[in-house]
């Protein structure tokens, strides 16, 4: 870290299993689109990356393959990891020289897998590359004092995966993640609609039946109502159905309630002074779950403990790693070991 280090400009991503997000120092978050790539197949180019890519899911040719290279918290599809973390940096470092980079990644990411990302963001023109444990960025994102001596709790609910953990001085102390977030409550939601509305419907239109109506926590608005377009399974023809928040809020029960285990069993072996901290504290809900209606009423009814929804959830590891990078004096202990070999 030189002199050269105050000419250049850093760059924070958050390689997210359902968005990638990228912050440059100076300029905010340049980026936030859906992790996917579209790939050519005869030649292995990419064809189209993030939102563009995402539309293709599920209407590609033959010779053209779109993915989703993260799956369940880990690095499904690695040739596809690399090549899209490479075209998004591209994008974004136009006129950037030598830029840091860090890079959020889940916690169940392998060292070997840990090496390739490092690897990938240095060929796209990285001078040096730094990994987070994503509960720890996303804490700092948030705002949690991490470096301090006192106990942070964070439930980062994404896509694939749900993470839970407790940190203390830089550190993570006691943490669960299960592969049950967002895209299992959407799952449970296509369940439900084929079970006892006969009607099938597609991964976009259950999103937006959670995002829309979708809630966790009992509330006056379960006779709110919403119709759904899907093809019913009986006829075999296209059919609206109209269905209540009630409903949907019971179909998303069994996934809700592994993320609540989830978080009860990171409490109960916490370490004594820390869970006071907590419970003085309160619980911290950070990634896209935790914009769900009623989620921290629900932890909070389960735990017993305050629950408060991170400003900005959807972009606090991102700017947890841009922070680590600007306060790199302060902050440097939260970069993964691994990292520091390089
Ligand atoms: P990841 O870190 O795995 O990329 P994100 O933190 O970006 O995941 O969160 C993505 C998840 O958040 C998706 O499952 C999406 O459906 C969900 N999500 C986004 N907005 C909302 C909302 N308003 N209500 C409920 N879920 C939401
Ligand atoms: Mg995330």
């Amino acid at each position: 870290m030189g002199l050269l280090r105050h000419f250049s400009r850093d760059i924070g991503i958050d390689l997210g299993t359902a968005n990638t997000v990228v912050y440059v120092s100076g300029h905010g978050i340049v980026l936030q689109e859906p992790s996917v790539v579209a790939i050519d197949k005869r030649d292995k180019t990419v064809y189209a990356v993030g939102l563009e890519a995402n539309k293709m899911i599920g209407r590609t040719p033959e010779d053209i393959e779109a993915v989703r290279p993260l799956r369940d918290g880990v690095i499904a599809d690695f040739g596809a990891a690399e090549m899209m973390l490479r075209s998004f940096i591209k994008r974004v470092k136009k006129g950037i020289f030598n830029p840091h980079i860090a890079i959020g990644i889940p916690s169940g990411v392998t060292d070997v897998e840990r090496r390739a990302v490092m690897e990938a963001a240095r060929k796209a023109g990285a001078s040096e590359v730094f990994l987070i444990d994503e509960p720890l960025a996303a804490a700092i994102g948030a705002g949690l004092p991490v470096a301090e001596a006192t106990g942070n709790m964070i439930v980062d609910i994404g896509g694939g995966t749900t993470e839970v953990a407790v940190m203390s001085l830089q550190g993570i102390v006691k943490s669960e993640s299960v592969r049950v977030a967002g895209n299992e409550l959407s799952e449970a939601i296509q369940t439900y609609m084929k079970r006892v509305h006969n009607l099938a419907v597609g991964d976009r239109t259950s999103e937006e039946i959670k995002i829309k109506i979708g809630s966790a926590y009992p509330g006056d608005e379960d006779n709110t109502a919403m119709e759904v377009r899907g093809l019913h399974l009986l006829s075999g023809l296209p059919r609206t159905v109209t269905i209540k928040a009630g409903e949907i809020r019971e179909s998303m029960e069994e996934p809700l309630s592994v993320i609540v285990e989830a978080v009860k069993r990171t409490l109960e072996k916490t370490p004594p002074e820390l869970a006071a901290d907590i419970i003085e504290r309160g619980i911290v809900l950070a990634g896209g779950g935790a914009l769900l209606k009623g989620i921290d009423t629900l932890l909070a009814h389960e735990t017993g403990i305050v629950t408060h929804i991170a400003p900005a959830p959807l972009n606090c590891v991102v700017l947890g790693a841009g922070r680590v990078l600007e306060d790199y004096k302060n902050l440097s202990r939260v970069l993964t070991k691994l990292s520091m070999v390089s």
